[in-house]
């Protein structure tokens, strides 16, 4: 789907940049996806314009934040991207406070804290992408979550649509899950984080980065972990027995370093992958009984 003319002419005069055909492969981490058209959400008061524009021309939308959790769909697109352009830092702190813009890159955030003495965010620091997408996956690693440090989050709500604030205790925040709305867009998050010297952070930070530098398959294309570990157990570890590291469609293989992690090894196609991700749960369902659930997000045509 493209923006049509109309929606172009509109889109123009509010001062929004359009950026036709182009191709998801190259801006997510997978590199898997087709083509279509992004629109570049900078002022956040003119959302809600954009909106309702996209309601009024029937043109379907998602949002992208890194690009890091999702699988797309090969081909020309049924949808539109919306996305928040990241402005460096992007984040300012006031005493235990941090301000955080959604579009900012949270590994950035995280040492941006740090250098504020600002910690608990540690486990966080190899996780890719950004703020928003980390709210709205409540993105976790080593025992740290997103979701207990979130005070405020500032998002434009659908439902009313305008931009709203709510307090975290108004947001429920699971595993990999959050009670956003599908189509909320994170703004900005107040984040509260404990004190803590910068050298004993980097101390910690340094652990976290040399776990995932022995255990992930860092330099190849991959979304990170494609299921969501089931209760109590290892979705990588199951699959690990199963002995299907390295097992493929196509390009699309199970990583030989991580078998929750499915890397892209040259120009695997969204069908390899889905292939390859509905042989390995069906693998698992017959050989240990459990279904295991998608973590990596697929946005179909
Ligand atoms: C090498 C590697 C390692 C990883 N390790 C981890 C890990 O340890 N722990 C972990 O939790 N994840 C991990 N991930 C997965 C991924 O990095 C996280 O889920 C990350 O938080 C996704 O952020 P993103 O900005 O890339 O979101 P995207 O992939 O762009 O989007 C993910 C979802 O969030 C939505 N979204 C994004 N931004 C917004 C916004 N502002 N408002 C509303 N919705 C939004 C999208 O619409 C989509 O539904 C890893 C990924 C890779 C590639």
């Amino acid at each position: 789907m493209r923006a049509n003319d109309k929606a172009a002419a509109r889109l123009k005069e509010l001062g929004i940049e359009l950026r036709q055909g182009i191709s998801l492969a190259d801006n997510t981490s997978l590199g898997i996806g087709g083509t279509t058209d992004e629109i570049l959400l900078r002022q956040y008061e003119t959302i809600p314009q954009v909106m309702r524009l996209l309601a009024d021309e029937q043109i379907p939308y998602r949002f992208l934040g890194g690009g890091t959790n999702v699988l797309v769909a090969d081909g020309e697109l049924a949808w539109v991207v919306l996305h928040l352009p990241s402005a460096r830092p992007g984040v300012r702190v006031e005493g235990n406070a941090a301000y955080v813009d959604a579009s900012a890159d949270l590994g950035g955030m995280v040492t941006f804290c740090a250098k504020n003495d600002l910690g608990g965010m540690e486990g966080l620091i190899g996780v890719p992408g950004s703020v928003g997408g980390a709210l709205r996956m409540n993105a976790g690693a080593y025992g740290t979550q997103i979701g207990p440090h979130v005070r405020e989050v500032e998002l434009y709500r659908a439902a009313s649509g305008k931009i709203e604030t709510l307090s975290g205790a108004e947001i429920r925040f699971d595993y990999r899950h959050t009670s956003f709305a599908p189509d909320d867009v994170m703004l900005r998050v107040k984040l509260e984080l404990p004190s803590k010297p910068f050298k004993d952070i980097l101390a910690g930070i340094r652990v976290c980065n040399e776990k995932r530098r022995v255990s992930q398959p860092l330099n190849q294309k991959s979304a990170g972990c494609i299921f969501k570990n089931p209760p109590g157990g290892s979705a990588g570890r199951m699959i690990d027995e199963l002995g299907l590291k390295g097992h493929r469609v196509g390009d699309a293989m199970v990583s030989d370093r991580h078998a929750n992690f499915f890397v892209n090894v040259a120009n695997a196609s969204c069908s390899d992958m889905l292939k390859l991700i509905d042989d390995v749960r069906e693998r698992v369902r017959v050989a240990y009984g459990m279904e295991l659930e998608n973590e990596v997000i697929f946005w179909r045509n």
